[in-house]
């Protein structure tokens, strides 16, 4: 009892430590606005230095919002963003607004909102992708892609899934993904069984979600290793496990799909399953390509990207190089946007000290707290597990909105919930210019 005590101390210190950085970076930012106003800021045109930033998730936007904040307004350093996605995607609601119709919308975020309050011209917002880094520049994507010198640079380009949905969604436009979004639905809806491959937090939200809105379909779900949820404590393991049973999804562990055909899939085991439809909810890997040429040391077994503490590539000769987010080897015990955002918070602080002549000196520490996680079970249920590998805590909830935390999170991205300039049909994806104080 005690020491569940003292595990929910700990996870208040985490949590008041966080919203104190926060609140320090609010400040700072007010400070630089009102100094831009009061004394104007360089143009844009004459911002010759680049902070290059590549990836625009929780990692990199957040890179971007304090970079873009908190430079000085005489700086002669610009904040360039490359980022080929019409929107931020809000990816926790994916597995959801695959199941459940006439919400695809809100799993996109405009872009703009976070880094309004940005003096103007701080902010260079590039929608394409980089197809290549070298030292000192990076390649945009295309057969004329410019090339865009930098002086410091943020890889922050997370993982990727080759089959896209309901992990990540593979098209940078949202209409299309929307699209393809409904398409999935269409296809469960269907579906008479529904085979779900993954036993993660994607995949058992995906599981119970069918098997909740559907109760007459067949749903499997296939899982790899020992226990679905593996990664986490034995009470989320079994909290995850006995939801699946109540909702009477079949769960399959420790074999893997390895056949598809109409109607049915193999499993390694010689099963055979009775298949309308395949979820595949397992493959995230790291989107670390685009610097296989700039070090031969930086990219480890695992395609991750080997980092410092201070979040610098490891590599002596590229200290102006910083990797953060889901795309970088740290010691993060569950890799997701909380961790993100705490590495994005490093990496902003020592690029602040280097455009102003300084050593970095923050430094990324793993904490157990970054692990919390949130699991649905079900589309009125969910869980919240705290543990530290030793303690462990759980706590059980009813889920009242099926859009989860979608509303708070277009809020706390600097969007209303749920407006967006982009209209079926709209020319060109929006950005929503960063003027106006901000979140
Ligand atoms: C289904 C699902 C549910 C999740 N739920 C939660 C949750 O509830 N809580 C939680 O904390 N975490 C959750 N996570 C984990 C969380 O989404 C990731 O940890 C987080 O997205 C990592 O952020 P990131 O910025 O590192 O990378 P990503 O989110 O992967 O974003 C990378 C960005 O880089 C861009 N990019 C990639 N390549 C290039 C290129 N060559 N040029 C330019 N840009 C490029 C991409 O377009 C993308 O915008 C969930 C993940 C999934 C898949």
């Amino acid at each position: 009892m005690f020491s569940k005590v003292i595990l929910v101390l700990e996870i208040i210190g985490y949590t008041v430590a966080f919203l104190v950085k926060e609140a320090r970076y609010a400040l700072r930012a007010t400070v630089v606005r009102q100094q831009a106003r009061w004394f104007g800021a360089t143009a844009a045109t004459e911002r010759k230095r680049n902070i290059v930033i590549v990836g625009a998730s929780f990692a990199g936007y957040h890179v971007a919002r304090i970079i873009g904040r908190s430079l000085p307004p005489g700086s002669e350093y610009q904040c360039v963003v490359v980022e080929p996605s019409s929107h931020f995607r809000f990816t926790w609601v994916l597995p959801r607004f695959c199941v459940v119709k006439g919400h695809e919308q809100k799993a996109f975020i405009p872009y703009g909102g976070y880094i309004r309050g940005a003096p103007e011209g701080v902010v260079r917002w590039i929608t394409g992708r980089v197809a290549r880094v070298t030292a000192g520049s990076v390649k945009l994507d295309g057969d004329e892609g410019a090339e865009l010198p930098y002086d410091f640079l943020v890889i922050a380009t997370g993982s990727y899934v080759r089959q896209g949905l309901p992990s990540r969604v593979n098209d940078d436009d949202r209409n299309a993904g929307m699209s393809r979004m409904r398409a999935m639905q269409d296809a469960i809806e269907s579906a008479n069984s529904v085979v779900v491959v993954g036993g993660g937090a994607a995949g058992v939200e995906m599981a119970t979600d069918v098997a909740d809105l559907y109760p007459t379909k067949r749903v499997t779900l296939v899982h790899s290793k020992e226990a679905v949820m593996h990664r986490f404590g034995n009470p989320l393991r079994e909290a995850a496990q006995e939801a699946l049973d109540k909702l009477g999804v079949h769960v399959i562990l420790d074999d893997r799909v390895v056949k598809e055909d109409a109607g049915a899939v193999t499993l390694r085991s010689g099963r055979t399953i009775g298949c309308d439809y395949l979820v595949n909810c397992a493959g995230q890997a790291p989107a670390s390509d685009i610097v296989s040429s700039l070090s031969p040391t930086i990219i480890s077994p695992t395609g991750h990207i080997r980092v410092r503490d201070t979040l610098q590539v490891a590599d002596d000769g590229l200290t102006n190089v910083y990797a953060c987010g889901d795309v970088a080897e740290t010691e993060a015990p569950n890799p997701n946007a909380r961790a993100a955002m705490r590495q994005a918070c490093v990496v902003a602080d020592n690029i602040l000290e280097a455009t102003q002549g300084r050593k970095a000196r923050h430094k990324y520490r793993a904490n157990w707290g970054d692990g919390v996680i949130k699991l649905t079970l079900g589309l009125h249920r969910s869980v919240i597990y705290i543990g530290d590998g030793i303690r462990h805590l759980l706590f059980r909830s009813k889920e009242k909105e099926i859009t989860l935390m979608a509303a708070m999170s277009w809020s706390r991205m600097g969007q209303k919930p749920y407006e967006d300039p982009y209209v079926d049909g709209s020319p060109k994806p929006p950005f929503v210019e960063p003027s106006g104080k901000g979140p």
